[in-house]
């Protein structure tokens, strides 16, 4: 079963994007290193090839070579990706051609034959291709090989041979592509799982301290850039060590958990909640101003006070809002915000300040 089926369609395309980016080296290398290997196999071949000389030098020390060549630079830049892959699809087919037109009539086919077989292995094991494109392409050049070779004067023994070796050269190489492309997969989705759970907080499920920072930057970044306007609400639950101290720890995490959910579910999808770390929390507003971050702490103040919390009901909370001033770095925006939580407290909580 593939491992990405059932994964939601945005995470299919980052495997696409991810896999296509890690095949590209391979592809580079795979291209170079078949080029000079086909350079010697043109210059060796004119040592033996009885027939048709100057074309098996044009086709293998120059059309294929020049070919895989062209392969090789172009995975230098990105923007000749399409033309690339349908070279690196193409040529083998064309190789295999060749092959057939210059030996398949010929008596020593068989001192020709192992390019076809190794043609086969190398579309499915070392091209680079994708198990989808590979298996297009060697079904192609199989069918060419079919269509040719048993229609020729190869008698019935050895042809069955050679169907045997065809045989053995697909399987194999379809079943080593396969296995290979699963455990890409494999190793996709669990290194983007580590990723993720590298990223939660284990008690609430919103994004943890490393996390929410990690967004922070990046707004500070972008308003730095582009001069968007972005806001800060820091929330402090009001008076929680009573909780603890009265009901136990046990239900100080289910309150945490509730509040967190409250939080959560009633800000726009694009801001991002994180606990900073016991009943303090950090929302990271992307292009929203004071006024509307205001207006965002009041939703919550009012979903807060109106939540029934289990075993300790009504609980309240204080809110530091600002918003990003041009030019300012990570700390004194941090500062500024935690000053007007401070404020919120200092004024009798249950408040929203704005600084
Ligand atoms: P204030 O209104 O001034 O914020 O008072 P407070 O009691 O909320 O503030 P304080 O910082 O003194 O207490 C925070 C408490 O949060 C202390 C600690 O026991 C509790 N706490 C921190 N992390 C956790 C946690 O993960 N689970 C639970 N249950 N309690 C936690
Ligand atoms: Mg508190
Ligand atoms: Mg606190």
């Amino acid at each position: 079963m593939d491992p990405l089926y059932g994964i939601p369609e945005t995470a299919r395309e980052e495997f696409v994007a991810w896999y296509r980016q890690a095949r590209v080296p391979q592809i580079r290398y795979v291209a170079f290193l078949t080029t000079v290997l086909y350079l010697i196999y043109a210059a060796t071949e004119q040592n033996v090839a009885g027939e048709q000389q100057g074309l098996r030098l044009f086709v293998h020390g120059v059309l294929v070579s020049a070919a895989l060549l062209a392969v090789g630079v172009m995975s230098f830049y990105s923007a000749w990706y399409r033309p690339m892959l349908w070279l690196l699809s193409t040529a083998p087919i064309g190789a295999v051609a060749a092959n057939l037109y210059f030996n398949s009539q010929q008596g020593d086919f068989a001192y020709y034959v192992p390019e076809i077989y190794l043609n086969l292995m190398w579309t499915f094991t070392v091209s680079g291709l994708a198990l989808r494109q590979a298996t297009l392409t060697a079904s192609i050049s199989v069918l060419l090989i079919l269509a040719v070779t048993l229609g020729s004067s190869l008698e019935p023994g050895v042809q069955r041979l050679h169907l045997v070796w065809i045989l053995a050269c697909v399987s194999f190489g379809f079943l080593s592509a396969f296995v290979l492309e699963k455990a890409h997969k494999t190793m996709f989705l669990n290194q983007s799982r580590l990723a993720l759970s590298a990223s939660i907080d284990g008690l609430t499920g919103l994004w943890n301290r490393a996390r929410i920072d990690q967004f922070f930057a990046e707004e500070v970044a972008r308003a730095n850039r582009y001069g968007t306007p972005f806001s800060l609400i820091l929330i402090d639950i009001d008076h929680f060590k009573s909780v603890n101290d009265t009901h136990g720890h046990t239900v100080g995490d289910t309150v945490l958990r509730q509040f967190a959910a409250l939080l959560r579910d009633n800000v726009r999808s694009v801001d991002k909640v994180g606990r900073l770390g016991g009943e303090e929390f950090l929302i990271v507003l992307p292009e929203a101003n004071e006024q509307q971050a205001q207006a965002a702490a009041r939703t919550l103040q009012q979903r807060i006070n109106g939540f029934d919390f289990d075993t300790v009901c009504r609980r309240t909370a204080s809110f530091g809002v600002t918003q990003f001033l041009a030019e300012e770095g990570l700390h004194s925006m941090l500062e500024r915000v935690d000053r007007a939580l401070y404020r919120a407290k200092e004024n009798g909580r249950n408040r929203i300040e704005a600084l």
